[in-house]
């Protein structure tokens, strides 16, 4: 009695490790069928998808791909196995479909992943095609990001913090404590001048990051050496250099620059105020529920303005000559087109100016009101994906200004031209 017990135990665990066996055994074929199926689905797609393809069409070949599949799986569980494929009962269909349907959704969610990366790539390079390099190039710094993500996170975990209020944080190394009050004291009065123009009535949350050191700000940031930034706005964050670190960043400026002059605390307090004008168009752009994207120029010309002080009345800027150096507007719409234009310090410092100067003058001549006026009807609604967001950008401005924006560049331009 006792021995047969033993016996049917015996046969009883042989039976589940012979289950277990197999079901591990589906379970890698099951992985190594969808993984080779989507490494080499997702190379095609990658390289010879045509690019400006949309994602209905990923839609429609998924699709196409299904139907015939389908009739075969139903033709197959009636019948209970199907000969011409070999497959000899339900159980096994039930597998083989499995694979099919998880390869089908890997092919699909390749598809989207791959149509919303061509229309970003598109869009920032207004052109209709992106070739294979610019795709290599964007995973490249897609993967740069995550890792000056990361160490951007370690770093900013190291420093101090303070909180004014529920939607400003602020975090400082201990050397800035002092800087990083003073930040926090003139905030309420940017947000005053800010709010005239854009009138945002809940902006979202924000945080501030004061860098102490250059190849941690360079690091973390993503900022070439021969760019003279000193600070960025990057998704509801605002990353700036310290007095020292900005110090540093001005002495490796090729520029003829006068830093015998310069105050550097000043400087930092007009980097916030450039910004905080990225931080406060963006809060204008999502209370409107429209896209966060908006043309480079004139995102940065209303940057500079409110960090040039811009708006006061009683002083007459003047701005270099740029007749012949100015980058056309068209040239400086998308976010890449902008960084591929002004890779060279000159170029960058031309790019800022003309901006300024453009918006500058779009609000001496015709009011504040027309920058929000632009905005409101030249930027495509959060979810809408279909409207080509530069072409209804300068349609908008063509109806708010009376004049294209190539028109009105050279009208600018002209203007402050020392030999006309
Ligand atoms: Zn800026």
């Amino acid at each position: 009695m006792k021995l047969q017990t033993y016996k049917l135990k015996r046969e009883w665990v042989s039976i589940l490790a012979k289950k277990i066996i197999g079901i591990l055994k589906s379970l890698l074929i099951y992985l190594t069928w969808v993984i080779a199926f989507s490494v080499f689905a997702g190379l095609i797609l990658f390289f010879y998808l045509p690019s400006n393809s949309n994602l209905e069409n990923v839609l429609v070949i998924t699709l196409f791909l299904c139907l015939p599949l389908i009739i075969i799986v139903l033709f197959g569980l009636i019948k209970g196995k199907i000969n011409f494929l070999r497959i000899p009962n339900r159980r096994s269909l039930l597998f083989r479909s499995a694979i099919l349907i998880s390869c089908l959704a890997s092919f699909f969610l390749l598809g989207v992943g791959q149509s919303a990366m061509a229309q970003v790539l598109i869009n920032e390079n207004s052109q209709d095609r992106i070739t294979n390099s610019e795709k290599i190039e964007f995973i490249k710094d897609l993967a740069q990001k995550i890792s000056s993500n990361k160490a951007s996170a370690e770093y900013i975990n190291s420093l101090d913090s303070l909180s004014p209020n529920d939607r400003l944080t602020v975090y400082y190394s201990t050397e800035d404590k002092e800087l990083a009050e003073k930040l926090v004291k003139v905030i309420p009065e940017i947000e005053q001048r800010l709010n005239k123009m854009f009138d945002v009535k809940e902006p979202f949350p924000i945080e501030l990051i004061l860098y102490n050191d250059l190849d941690q700000f360079r690091q973390s940031n993503d900022i070439a050496e021969n760019q003279r930034l000193l600070g960025l706005y990057i998704n509801k964050s605002i990353h700036m250099a310290n007095t020292k670190v900005s110090e540093e960043i001005y002495q490796t400026s090729s520029l003829d620059l006068n830093l015998q002059d310069l105050n550097y605390e000043e400087e930092i307090i007009h980097t916030l105020e450039h910004e905080y004008t990225h931080y406060y168009i963006r809060g204008f752009l999502a209370e409107n529920n429209l896209k966060e994207d908006i043309p480079r120029w004139f995102d940065e010309g209303l940057a500079v303005y409110y960090g040039s002080e811009g708006y006061l009345t009683d002083v007459e800027f003047e701005f270099p000559d740029l007749k012949d150096s100015a980058i056309p507007l068209q040239d400086l719409m998308g976010y890449i087109e902008w960084e591929k234009n002004t890779e060279s310090e000159t170029a960058s410092d031309i790019a800022y100016n003309e901006s300024f100067m453009m918006v500058y003058e779009l609000i001496k001549t015709k009011g504040e009101k027309v920058i929000t006026d632009i905005l409101l009807n030249g930027i495509p609604k959060a979810q809408d994906l279909s409207t080509n967001e530069q072409t209804q950008f300068t349609e908008s401005f063509l109806e708010q200004v009376g004049m294209t924006m190539d028109d009105f560049q050279n009208q600018v331009l002209t203007k402050y031209s020392k030999s006309k």
